[in-house]
């Protein structure tokens, strides 16, 4: 019989689906039926959550709704096409202009989602025979994005600027391109910002940074990461950011050199052949450009509740990373010490997320506390009286 032996795809991957179970590291979706600034209703639940990235609070705010629905009701909801054919709305290049102004670069141009923003750059700019140098803790989609390009990948160990140099020294003549994240994901650490753009700048290699979890959050006026650093476009010419965390909205964008988005927009496949964000979203968007720029007391606000959060648990020894950032790790080693302590959490109304390999080395299972300026003192001293209730695992540091 012809073809007996080929193996089924979709059977394979319910194997691995079983596997997965079976290792106790199965990923469950929950329904949420109604948000509420913090909290969160599921099922018959109340929960505070810990998890959003909507880190100024902006994603309810009454000036992106008003501004999402007047644009909507003018120009309806879907952008009907891809940028390049009738996509392309005054809502996006009005929003295109303040994002450039506002991170300090000569133009920027929106990707439907942060994902796609990452894939397309690198793909646009690498080819086989470059190299691409990266942080081992970069978002997945930079990792994808390198594999997409069909350049070589180069990981070098966390935050090591040394080792990063030696990757770009063993290969002096080729093209290379060094990404990484400003604030990491899951850590919430900074990048080396400084010496990487120096190395760069001495090795010729192109500096791209990618501040999802920065821009909004850090740097004068929220303008991010580079910003807080004292960079600019010369020295890292190519910054990603995106819409859907502090701006609390959805989409991506890149900014730099003229000469960066006309190439982009040439030849960056998933910015080009994708229906382009609804305009009214950019609308709304465009609003929580301006409110994160004017309302300095959101990151005032989320700053003093990081140092309330962070000198609670160091009271309680707790096992912090040294993060600055909205992101507040508890590591806690294990996968099932980390879901067990989500799980007591959850029983006591309030929702962290367990993040587990692969999202994160196996043997570094964390609690992934997010903080917002949506959350108040009172919440954060709940979050720390349940966490003391927990008896983690003292902190190693
Ligand atoms: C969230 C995130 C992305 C992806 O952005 P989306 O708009 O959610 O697709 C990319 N990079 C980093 C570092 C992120 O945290």
């Amino acid at each position: 019989m012809a073809a007996a032996l080929r193996p089924d795809l979709i059977e394979r991957l319910a194997v691995q689906t079983a596997e997965r179970e079976n290792a106790k590291l199965l990923r469950r979706l929950r329904t949420i039926d109604h948000v509420d600034g913090p909290w969160l209703e599921t099922g018959n639940q109340r929960l505070l959550s810990f998890c959003s990235n909507d880190y100024l609070g902006l994603a309810q705010h009454p000036q992106l709704i008003a501004a999402l629905t007047r644009a909507a009701r003018s120009e309806g909801v879907g952008s009907t096409s891809a940028h390049l054919i009738c996509g392309h709305r005054t809502e996006h290049a009005e929003l295109e202009e303040a994002l450039a102004v506002w991170t300090g670069r000569e133009r920027a141009l929106l990707f439907s989602t942060g994902y796609m923003a990452n894939l397309g750059v690198l793909q646009a700019l690498l080819t086989r025979g470059d190299i691409c140098v990266q942080d081992k803790l970069n978002h997945a989609c930079l990792l994808d994005g390198a594999k997409l390009s069909g350049a070589e990948l180069k990981r070098y160990p966390h935050a090591d600027v040394a080792a990063a140099a030696r990757q770009l020294a063993a290969s002096p003549d080729t093209a290379a391109l060094l990404a990484t994240d400003g604030v990491f994901s899951m850590d919430g650490d900074v990048a080396p910002l400084h010496e990487l753009a120096a190395l760069c700048n001495r090795e010729r290699a192109t500096f791209m940074v990618d501040d999802a979890h920065g821009l909004g959050v850090l740097g004068t006026n929220g303008a991010g990461s580079i910003s807080a650093a004292n960079l600019g476009q010369h020295e890292v010419p190519l910054l990603m950011a995106t819409l859907g965390k502090a701006l609390g909205c959805m989409g991506a964008f890149v900014a730099g050199p003229a000469a960066l988005i006309e190439g982009l927009i040439q030849f960056a496949r998933p910015y080009i052949y994708t229906t382009a964000m609804p305009p009214a979203l950019a609308a709304a968007a465009l609003e929580a450009v301006q409110l994160a720029q004017a309302e300095a007391w959101r990151r005032e606000k989320l700053t003093a509740l990081i140092a309330r959060f962070r000198s609670g648990a160091m009271e309680l020894d707790l096992p912090l990373l040294t993060s600055a950032s909205a992101i507040q790790p508890l590591l806690l080693g294990s996968a099932d010490a980390a879901l067990a302590a989500a799980q007591a959490l959850e029983g006591q109304g309030l929702l962290v997320s367990a993040i587990r390999p692969p999202t994160v080395p196996a043997g570094q299972a964390r609690l992934r506390i997010t903080l917002s300026a949506a959350h108040e003192e009172a919440h954060v001293d709940h979050l720390l009286a349940a966490l003391e209730t927990l008896r983690l695992p003292p902190s190693s540091t």
